[in-house]
């Protein structure tokens, strides 16, 4: 859910509002109840004085009437009379200035027994009462009666000369009481009267309720102020109310105060003295307070949004500012951000200085940060795409950039070859001047064929000592094979590292993508083809892949997997040719030579699956099985008694490179209880020259444990004589091609003779193999050749032909002359 936006200075203005509104609330209570304070104080105040006041002036008016009667006495002189006769006609005579002086309304003059002296009027029923009541008491009374009109009664017992009581009553007219009152207090003044609320009005109300509505005016110093006032007012007060808050009323847009004295009640009506005080002052406090406060109030608000205007608005710029730049640094523009003026000028800092210094600071962290990221990740591409030891690009990038040049290719009319370049001989150095000096020779090597391409076409480090060139265009086949002769060139300078010179060729094989061949995978397999039958051929040249290499290769693995299976099936046999000494005819030995009888392609040659699977494994184990095979048969020549027999033994090149040869030869030995000594092991020169140093001194071992040695197809390698010398070896095979043309070809006739001179001299024997006539066999007697191997005495005989073939053609070791 998308969340709404309220900015933070509205939200400080809403909570400072808030806070205000409360104070506001508070502070008026508190202005409000002390106004009402005040205003219950003045109300009490005035009904205190009225009540003060109203006693007062009754006092007063009693007590003028009291000092009246007395100085009337003395002057009627009624101490000295003997009845009220005087005093009677007295008050006849003086009753209207009396009633004018004293506003007294009547005058009842009446004798102790009941006799009515003097009447300014029937005496009513309350004046009876408190005449009877003053005879009875002999005190003075006074009382303030209201009946329809409100007057004070003073009642007073005199005395005439002989002792008798007669009681004077005289009603006075509240007015001057009034009229005093409001000069002493100066206020508006009523005498009013309610009637008894009915009980139906309210039942809440107790029997003291009244209606100001229902005011009637006995009195009043303000006769149309006080009817206003009451008769606008319906309201119904208890005498609670009258007493403890008085009554509040509006008239002529003034406020006032009705301060309400009870003066009398009657069975029907409630008499009362209302003090009528201006409160507008009060209420034009109370109203000014309140405009003051909110007039207050309402300034304190407006200077607050200006403050929080001015004090969050850069506040919360400066923040959208800050939003706004950082996602620059996600961006890595950095220095964008901190072109970006986040600091102020201000004397001080605050919370968002340091923001925006700890984000600046960010930026420099992250641009440090982004750098170092850039710097791994370039490493980490030319580790993935470079070879560390060469600097030259690795196999990634090799089908990285072949692919694109098969891409740029198929737009263009330009060709692709590849270059498959192995060192001839490199593990040599390595064994011999160890890995560090074999690293500095691919270093050098690299440079070398760096230097002998083009810009546009590019060396990779395939692995080991092998590399491949890509020409992503050439025009034509030539093209790639000056490119390969110019790197031939290059290695044929003697590579120098520390002191010692090395002279490393390389064998090239070269492939150009065809139609067929999409894939730039296939390219390089077909190229490193090409080069191992450039290696094969000796090294240091090119070859260029044909479809004929693929089959031969093809027809290798499959080769691989049937000769496992031929072993298991026991496909393969022996057929051994003998060889025979040249003058004697003496039998010298068997030559061992695989058969393998294959059940579909028949007897398969030798020829045509041992160099296949040369270096293979599988070659390796059918060795091993040719050894043990070889043994057995030796065990039955023994037994035949044919006991200085002794069996040639065709090594292949893996085999004698097999750490297990020695130990299987020698337990061989053991189990077989045989002598070393009847056994001959064939080696090639190739075999030989593959790794010299650790062959010499494998033959050592072996030698010591008694086997001979035979350097077969002598004279079609390179090995020199001078190898020979440094060699264990016993005897030495002339091949059978030199053999063949011997008697017709003059160079060969020369080189088995100097030969045979030159191996007889180091004191070695020499075998010729290959002898199918009596003339070669004469000439090689004549010349001193030592061992006759050949179709002139024998073809290799099949294993199971064997004993049949001793038992007709050798008799007490020696050559049935007679056969031939
Ligand atoms: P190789 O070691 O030079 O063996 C001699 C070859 O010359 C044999 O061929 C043999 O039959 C043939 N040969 C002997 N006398 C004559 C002759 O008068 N005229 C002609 N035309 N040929 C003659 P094979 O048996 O076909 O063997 C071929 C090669 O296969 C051998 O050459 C050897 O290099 C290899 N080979 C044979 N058996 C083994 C084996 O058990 N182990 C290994 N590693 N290689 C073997
Ligand atoms: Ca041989
Ligand atoms: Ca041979």
């Amino acid at each position: 859910m998308r969340k709404r936006f309220i900015s933070v200075p509205v939200k400080l203005l809403v909570l400072v509002m808030g806070a205000l509104l409360l104070l506001t609330t508070i502070f008026s209570y508190l202005s409000l109840s002390r106004l009402n304070q005040e205003f219950t104080q003045y109300q009490s105040d005035t009904l205190r004085k009225g009540q003060a006041q109203f006693s007062v002036q009754n006092n007063v008016l009693r007590q003028k009437i009291l000092t009246w009667l007395e100085s009337f006495s003395d002057i009627v002189r009624l101490k000295e009379q003997a009845n009220f006769d005087v005093l009677a006609q007295e008050f006849a005579a003086q009753f209207d200035t009396l009633q004018m002086n004293q506003n007294v309304e009547n005058v009842w003059l009446v004798s102790a027994s009941n006799e009515e002296l003097y009447l300014s009027n029937a005496i009513p029923k309350f004046v009876q009462l408190s005449i009877e009541n003053v005879l009875r008491h002999q005190q003075p009374e006074h009382t303030l009666y209201c009946e329809g009109q409100c007057v004070q009664l003073i009642t007073i017992p005199v005395l005439n000369g002989k002792g008798d009581m007669a009681v004077v009553a005289m009603t006075v007219s509240l007015v001057d009481m009034i009229f005093y009152i409001n000069q002493a207090l100066d206020n508006e003044l009523a005498v009013v009267s309610f009637s008894r609320v009915d009980k139906l009005v309210s039942t809440t109300i107790n029997e003291e309720a009244i209606i100001l509505a229902d005011a009637r005016f006995i009195s009043s110093t303000n006769t149309q102020l006080v009817s206003e006032l009451f008769m606008s007012n319906q309201e119904i007060v208890n005498s609670e109310m009258i007493n403890s808050q008085g009554i509040k009323a509006t008239a002529n847009d003034s406020s006032y105060l009705i301060n309400l004295i009870p003066i009398a009640n009657t069975r029907d009506d409630f008499y009362y003295l209302a003090l009528i005080d201006d409160a507008t002052i009060f209420t034009d406090k109370y109203q000014q307070n309140r405009w003051q406060f909110l007039i207050f109030t309402l300034v304190v608000l407006i200077a607050l949004v200006i403050v929080v205007h001015f004090v969050a608005s850069p506040f919360t710029r400066r923040l959208l500012v800050l939003s706004d730049v950082l996602p620059l640094l996600a961006k890595k523009e950095f220095d964008r951000f901190r072109q970006t003026d986040l600091q102020r000028n201000g004397k001080y800092i605050d919370e968002l200085d340091i923001l925006a210094n700890a984000a600046t600071e960010l930026s420099f962290e992250l641009e440090q940060l982004n750098i170092e990221i850039e710097q791994k990740t370039k490493e980490l591409e030319s580790i993935a795409m470079y070879d560390l030891l060469t600097g030259l690009p690795n196999r990634n990038m090799l089908n990285y950039q072949l692919r694109k040049a098969f891409f740029n290719v198929s737009r263009s009319d330009g060709q692709i070859a590849v270059l498959f370049l192995d060192l001839d001989d490199f593990k040599k150095v390595n064994d011999s001047h160890g890995h560090t000096d074999g690293d500095k020779l691919l270093i050098q090597a690299a440079n070398r064929l760096r230097s002998s391409i083009r810009r546009v076409d590019m060396a990779c480090r395939f692995g080991g000592d092998e590399f491949v060139v890509v020409l992503g265009h050439i025009d034509n086949e030539n093209d790639a094979v000056l490119v390969a002769e110019e790197i031939l060139e290059a290695f044929k300078e003697p590579i120098k590292i520390q002191n010692s010179l090395f002279y490393v060729s390389t064998s090239i094989g070269i492939a150009f993508a065809s139609e067929k061949m999409t894939k730039s995978e296939d390219l390089i397999s077909c190229a490193d083809i090409a080069m191992y039958e450039a290696k094969d051929d000796g090294g240091a040249k090119y070859h260029i892949y044909h479809e004929e290499m693929y089959k031969k290769v093809a027809l290798r693995v499959m080769m691989e997997s049937e000769v496992r299976q031929a072993l298991a099936k026991n496909q393969f046999s022996l057929s051994l040719q003998p060889q025979l000494d040249a003058k004697t005819k003496k039998l010298y030995g068997f030559e061992a030579l695989l058969r393998w009888q294959h059940p579909e392609r028949g007897m398969v040659s030798p020829e045509d699956f041992i160099p296949l699977l040369e270096n293979s494994q599988h070659m390796v184990e059918l060795g091993y099985w040719v050894i043990r095979r070889c043994f057995e048969l030796c065990q039955t020549f023994i037994d035949k008694g044919l006991t200085d027999v002794r069996i040639a033994i065709n090594l292949s090149a893996g085999q004698f490179a097999d750490p297990h040869l020695t130990p299987y030869l020698t337990d061989l030995l053991t189990e077989f209880s045989l002598e070393a000594s009847h056994f001959e092991l064939e080696l090639t020169e190739q075999t030989l020259v593959k790794n010299i140093d650790s062959a010499i001194e494998m033959m050592n071992g072996l030698r010591d444990v008694g086997f001979s040695f035979a350097i077969d197809d002598f004279g079609t390698g390179y090995s020199s004589l001078a190898y020979l010398k440094k060699m264990p070896v016993d005897v030495i095979k002339i091949d059978k091609s030199f053999v063949f043309g011997m008697l017709e070809n003059r160079a060969d006739y020369q080189i088995i003779m100097s030969t045979i001179a030159m191996v007889k001299n180091l004191g070695l024997q020499v075998i010729a193999e290959g002898v199918e006539t009596s003339a070669q066999l004469r000439s090689l007697t004549e010349n001193d050749c030592d061992i006759i191997q050949g179709y002139y005495f024998s073809k290799p005989i099949p294993e199971t032909k064997l004993m049949e073939f001793i038992d007709t053609k050798i008799v007490n070791g020696y050559w049935k002359v007679s056969a031939l």
